[in-house]
């Protein structure tokens, strides 16, 4: 596994998802700064913002997993099993960048 091409890909995903965190944040400024012409129309607007608030915070969440992944990046224990010590796997890696466990403790 080449690492520095992991962390540029870790960074590049991070600031993807930042951008798409703005675009979200706007997009829940805009429907609160329209008026609404009738209760329906508010309602859909209420939906709305609440499908942009989980998008939110499935967001966040993915962010704070990269930061740690890069964290690990540096403390030279990324690709490391946080249970047992041993290699995560390449494969899986690969599959789930932010992966802390090895198949056989994240199967436990
Ligand atoms: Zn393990």
């Amino acid at each position: 596994m080449d690492i520095d091409k992991r962390r540029q890909e870790l960074e590049l995903k991070k600031e993807e998802l930042i951008t798409k965190d703005t675009r979200i944040t706007q997009g829940i400024r805009h429907t609160e700064n329209e008026l609404s012409r009738n209760y329906e129309d508010q309602a859909t607007e209420r939906e709305n913002d609440e499908v942009l608030d989980a998008l939110k915070n499935g967001v966040h969440m993915e962010i704070r997993q990269i930061d740690s992944a890069l964290m690990r990046i540096s403390e030279g224990s990324y690709g490391i099993c946080s249970s047992c010590g041993k290699p995560v796997g390449d494969k899986r890696q690969e599959a789930l960048p932010y992966a802390t466990q090895c198949i056989e403790c994240a199967s436990i």
